[in-house]
């Protein structure tokens, strides 16, 4: 991204580059899709844990780098110009470390922490159920009290990576307050009131999944924070999802604009005239344009974390832009590649890409609700409901 950055960034620019330059797989440069995929982004954890890269905003005295947002930034420029591939725990590392770090217990942190940047447990987020995504609040699955733990009866779904996962961080129904009545608890997945049923996706792969609950028990010393204070703690989470994230995504994006507009070129210099002059060529403006502005508003949002100051909307405005720009830009690269993207070989990834790209209007917040929240931020009225 074009920002001026201070010493203390570039130097740690420079170690962290000269330790990707001797410890990246350069085979990897080859993009797999599938299981080789997820079988690479454990691996690549595992790496960065070892070299004691793995967890650049969390406190050094929990093995994190305790980077600040600025050196986070340069963090994930270093990684996104190598394309290395996002660690598998990233839920874990990225989302709930943050939330444990700030509302567990000493015992759950020395536990749970180290365990978590090995790649040792693999964690999911047990949050949507069937009839409470958009409407969080509304969840219903059930934790009794029995005395010394919980026991758990309900259902969880589209959580992202439970088939890999053995820990889940999950929302409970602890009490009939709408707000005031959900729990923060960890789940632990290896046990027989739990059941992972995949759920594949559009492009075949089966990273999410059902999770039921039947009869599963959490121990009181899993409870996450205060009883009852569940729903503080998922947006807090949640906040996380939505933070720096998004400079990572507008790199990304910056990237494939980059490797669009060469093919671009190529197509025009393999004679394609239909290319030349087209509404390809429109789209492909639009999407500079989407890239830019993105690149803008994470620019700000960055600013003004790093001033401690609130970012309002800023947040809503960056998944919004991200999601449908991105999903736009790979409309392009199909359209452009035609049926070269079909068949197996170079441009196949693409394809992959564009599938996996219709559920980025859904998750992390759909369409709708980014744009209730910019509306309410205006003064305009929005829909009922809504997380
Ligand atoms: C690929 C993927 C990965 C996911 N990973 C996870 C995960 O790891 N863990 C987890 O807990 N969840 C996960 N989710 C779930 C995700 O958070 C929900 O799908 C999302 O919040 C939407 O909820 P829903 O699917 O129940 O749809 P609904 O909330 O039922 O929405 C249906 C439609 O109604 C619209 N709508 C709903 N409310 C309003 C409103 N107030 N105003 C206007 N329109 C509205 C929505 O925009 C949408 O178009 C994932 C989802 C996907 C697709």
């Amino acid at each position: 991204m074009n920002f001026t950055y201070s010493q203390e960034a570039e130097e740690f620019r420079g170690s962290f580059r000269s330790w990707l330059e001797e410890h990246f797989p350069q085979e990897w440069n080859r993009e797999v899709t599938g299981e080789e995929w997820v079988q690479r982004r454990k691996q690549w954890g595992e790496m960065l844990a070892e070299g004691g890269w793995v967890a650049p905003s969390w406190p050094e005295e929990y093995g994190g780098l305790g980077l600040s947002i600025e050196q986070q930034l340069v963090y994930i420029e270093e990684l996104v110009s190598i394309n290395a591939p996002e660690v598998l725990n990233s839920n874990g590392i990225g989302i709930f470390a943050l939330t444990l770090i700030k509302y567990g217990t000493e015992e759950q942190k020395k536990h749970y922490l180290p365990r978590m940047l090995k790649h040792e447990d693999i964690w999911c987020q047990g949050f949507s159920e069937p009839n409470a995504g958009s409407d969080l609040a509304g969840l219903q699955t059930k934790a009794e009290d029995k005395g010394d733990y919980f026991l758990l009866n309900g259902q969880k779904v589209w959580t992202s990576y439970a088939p890999y996962s053995n820990k889940c961080y999950v929302l409970v129904r602890t009490a009939d307050s709408r707000y005031k009545g959900i729990s923060l608890m960890i789940l632990d997945m290896e046990q027989k009131g739990v059941t992972v049923r995949p759920i594949k996706n559009i492009a075949g792969e089966t990273e999410l999944a059902e999770v039921f609950m039947d009869d599963a028990i959490v121990p009181k010393a899993d409870v996450v924070g205060e009883l009852n204070n569940g729903w503080e703690m998922a947006n807090f989470a949640l906040s996380n999802e939505r933070g720096i994230h998004f400079a990572q995504r507008s790199l990304k994006m910056q990237q494939e604009f980059q490797q669009l507009l060469s093919l671009f070129t190529e197509q025009i210099d393999l004679g394609k005239a239909y290319v030349k002059g087209s509404k390809l060529q429109t789209q492909l403006v639009q999407s500079y344009l989407s890239c830019e502005i993105l690149k803008s508003v994470c620019l700000r949002n960055i600013a003004l974390i790093s001033q401690g100051d609130d970012t309002g909307v800023l947040p809503a405005i960056a998944k919004l832009t991200w999601s449908e720009g991105h999903q736009d830009l790979l409309n392009t690269s199909l359209e452009l590649l035609g049926e070269e993207s079909l068949v197996k070989g170079k441009h196949e990834v693409w394809m992959e890409k564009f599938l996996l790209s219709r559920a980025e209007t859904i998750y992390a917040g759909t369409t709708q609700v980014q744009k209730n929240i910019i509306a309410k931020s205006l003064g305009l009225p929005s829909s009922k409901g809504g997380r």
